[in-house]
């Protein structure tokens, strides 16, 4: 099986106005290069879609959504659509991320039809699974994320599965400062990828990227990204500064030399 591409993106979640996000992406564009055989996305607010969308322009840096609804249109105050997100150069999105699930109550099945929607768009979800600190302790891990992967990609045909990232965010660990150790992690990638052969098939299910979430920083990067189903990160706290953000991008790069 070739090695998948490694992706990093960063969520920035509800951080940066346009002005500073158009100065974070062109900080991080100088150093990143045209070139990388990472792939590399930015998802800052609504807001700054645009601005960042145009500083992106032209190079190697690509744009994501923290979150969309699944209708086209219509009276759904303060939501966004595909395709809005489509018509200013976003290619991904990110979704059931779980403080979306904890804070604005989304369940399974809303997230599903997200899912759904954005790859009927064609634009690539960034579908979010992960376990409470409780829900591990009580060892139910595997069947949150069985739960949120089968119901999260619940009708999405499998010519289409290849799309799909998968961010594997433990709860206990985002912006915690908490990671869990590589082979922690490695267990439950392992876990979803097995559950994505179930669904989709072997070859399919070797195409999609799984990417760790969960405190991921430039010290324990390496050996994360070195596990064999962790395909790169997705980050918080550390995609805010280009330093830090740019330090995970040439570590998911080294990781594909070893
Ligand atoms: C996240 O919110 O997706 C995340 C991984 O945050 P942090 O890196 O700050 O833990």
């Amino acid at each position: 099986m070739s090695k998948r591409t490694p992706l990093i993106a960063g969520n920035w979640k509800m951080n940066k106005t346009a002005t500073e996000g158009t100065d974070l992406v062109k900080a991080i564009a100088a150093a990143v290069g045209i070139e990388s055989a990472v792939q590399v996305v930015l998802c800052p607010p609504f807001t700054a879609l645009s601005a960042v969308s145009a500083a992106a322009e032209g190079t190697h840096l690509a744009v994501g959504a923290q979150n969309m609804h699944d209708k086209a249109n219509g009276a759904f105050t303060g939501e966004v659509s595909a395709a809005m997100l489509r018509d200013l150069h976003v290619g991904y999105v990110i979704l059931g991320h779980s403080e979306r699930r904890s804070l604005f109550g989304e369940d399974d099945a809303f997230i599903n039809r997200k899912v759904n929607a954005a790859l009927a768009a064609s634009l690539k979800p960034i579908l979010c699974v992960g376990e409470l600190l409780s829900e591990r302790e009580a060892g139910t891990t595997n069947a949150v994320v069985k739960r949120q992967v089968e119901l999260g990609l619940a009708g999405v045909p499998a010519g289409k599965a290849e799309q799909v990232i998968i961010a594997y965010e433990p709860v206990w660990a985002i912006g915690t400062g908490k990671t869990a150790t590589p082979a922690m992690a490695q267990e439950v990638h392992a876990f979803i990828r097995s559950l994505l052969v179930s669904q989709f098939g072997a070859e399919t299910a070797a195409r999609v990227r799984i990417l760790y979430g969960g405190s991921m920083k430039p010290d324990n990067a390496d050996a994360l990204l070195a596990e064999h189903d962790i395909d790169g990160g997705l980050i918080g706290g550390a995609s805010l500064e280009a330093k830090s953000f740019v330090d995970l991008v040439q570590s998911a790069a080294k990781s594909l030399t070893r």
